[in-house]
């Protein structure tokens, strides 16, 4: 062993060796130190970063990325949640798309849709349902139905079907004016598939149910009114065929030819209405500019022979050159409606003024004034409907079908005007048709 260290120690001279080795083991473990302690330190930076990163979009920052370029086990962690961050990225987007899909449905939908927590509580409402529930303005969200006045009828059903289980339909009251509304309720389950609410889904129907009544009436009055003229028809034959008096023969014959005119004035007046109520017909297809000096000596000369019955005389105030634009024929039938009636309600010699002038607005306004015997204010609001009369006795004996003036009023709307009345007891009555004076401009 000596002999061996002494050749080692040989070139350097004595001691050398032992030297050199200490301070060259001394060196590398500083060396070894000061790498250990920059790796450990990069590391650390490394690590920190990551966590800084991790904590930003854990905090719903996903805009954020892991750097790709870091060594070894740390590189492809990066890549890995560099992945995971993506795919909940593209997730969020994703269930953002849809939520605004289903935001912009439910916005845009006419039908009322509530979701309901399973304690009662609202937890959403799109529009139509608050209009519905005339509550717009007010945060309803964290409320229940009766905090909000939501109606017995609709609370009522809202706990029955939560009871239920979720699912419930039913037709419902609304508010004070009544609305008809058509309720269903449908469960909401989470993603365990747990029930933890409800969503009602509320149609308006009162319009519906309106409409439906009036059809229901609507029928009723046309058999009624129809039956009238066809019994007395019915009569009348029958007597006819036993009676051997041609005097009498010819009074029931005339009585007969009477009410065959009666339901054929309702027939024709029926058919009117009909054809104007057709949404698919373009009721003016045939409009043209109408000079309505023209169209009121029109209308005088039509109803001259009735005027003469009733001892009425007609008088026009319009200026020479008042034009509006609209189906010169249909808005004839207005005017002449307007002026048979003031002849007909109208005391004998009275006059019956027909007047036009331009109004603000760019309107039209076509009037028919008589000094009869006036309408009360009670019949105001229902006098254009259909087989509406305020006098019965008087309408079926002047041959009136009691569709009169819901021709009018379907006219007046036909040109997209409108048709009013000012009438009082015993001073006489005006009706007034108003008309926009151009045609409409095409969108
Ligand atoms: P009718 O065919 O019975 O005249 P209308 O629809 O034309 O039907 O009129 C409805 C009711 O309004 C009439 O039955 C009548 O009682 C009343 N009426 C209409 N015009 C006048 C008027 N100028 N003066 C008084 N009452 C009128």
């Amino acid at each position: 062993m000596a002999v061996a260290f002494a050749e080692i120690s040989g070139p350097w001279g004595s001691g050398g060796p032992l030297w050199v080795i200490a301070v060259a083991s001394v060196l590398l473990l500083v060396v070894v130190l000061v790498a250990m302690v920059w790796i450990t330190g990069r590391s650390r930076r490394q690590i920190r970063g990551m966590a800084r990163i991790a904590e930003r979009l854990a905090g719903g920052d996903l805009a954020h990325r892991f750097d790709p370029g870091l060594p070894h086990a740390l590189g492809e962690l990066s890549d890995s949640l560099n992945r995971v961050a993506e795919y909940q990225s593209d997730r969020i987007r994703e269930l953002g798309r849809q939520q605004g899909e289903l935001q912009g449905t439910l916005h845009a939908m006419s039908t009322g849709v509530i979701a309901m927590a399973r304690d009662g509580r609202v937890l959403s409402m799109n529009p139509a349902a608050l209009s519905m529930l005339a509550v717009s303005g007010l945060n309803v969200r964290g409320r229940r139905l009766q905090e909000i006045e939501a109606g017995p009828d609709l609370v009522q059903f809202a706990t029955a079907a939560m009871d239920a289980g979720g699912h419930g339909f039913a037709e419902l009251s609304l508010g004070e004016a009544g609305q008809r509304i058509v309720a269903r309720s449908e469960s909401i389950h989470d993603g365990l598939g747990e029930f933890v609410g409800i969503v009602l889904v509320l149609d308006d129907v009162t319009r519906l149910r309106q409409l439906e009544h009036m059809r229901v009436d609507f029928a009723a009055n046309v058999s009624h009114e129809l039956r009238t003229p066809i019994t007395s028809i019915h009569g009348y034959a029958e007597l006819m065929m036993d009676e051997k008096d041609e005097t009498e023969r010819t009074r029931y014959a005339e009585v007969i030819l009477r009410n065959t005119a009666s339901l054929s004035s309702i027939i024709d007046d029926l058919l009117s209405l009909a054809r104007l109520e057709d949404p698919l017909q373009d009721q003016l297809s045939g409009r043209e500019q109408v000079k309505i000096h023209e169209l009121l000596d029109e209308v005088v000369r039509a109803c001259s022979v009735e005027a003469e019955k009733g001892g009425s005389t007609l008088k026009i105030e319009c200026h020479e050159h008042l034009e509006c634009h609209g189906n010169r024929q249909l808005l004839e039938q207005a005017v002449t409606n307007l002026v048979v009636n003031a002849i007909r309600y109208g005391p004998q010699d009275s006059p019956v003024t027909l007047s036009a002038e331009s109004i603000a607005g760019g309107q039209i306004q076509l009037s028919v004034a008589d000094r009869g015997v006036g309408i009360e204010a009670s019949h105001h609001g229902r006098i254009f409907e259909r087989f509406y009369r305020v006098d019965k006795g008087r309408s079926r004996e002047v041959g009136g079908t009691g569709l009169g003036l819901a021709i009018v009023k379907h006219i007046a709307l036909a040109h997209g005007g409108r048709v009013e009345l000012e009438s009082a007891v015993g001073q006489g009555s005006v009706f007034r048709i108003t008309l926009p004076m151009a045609a409409p401009t095409n969108p």
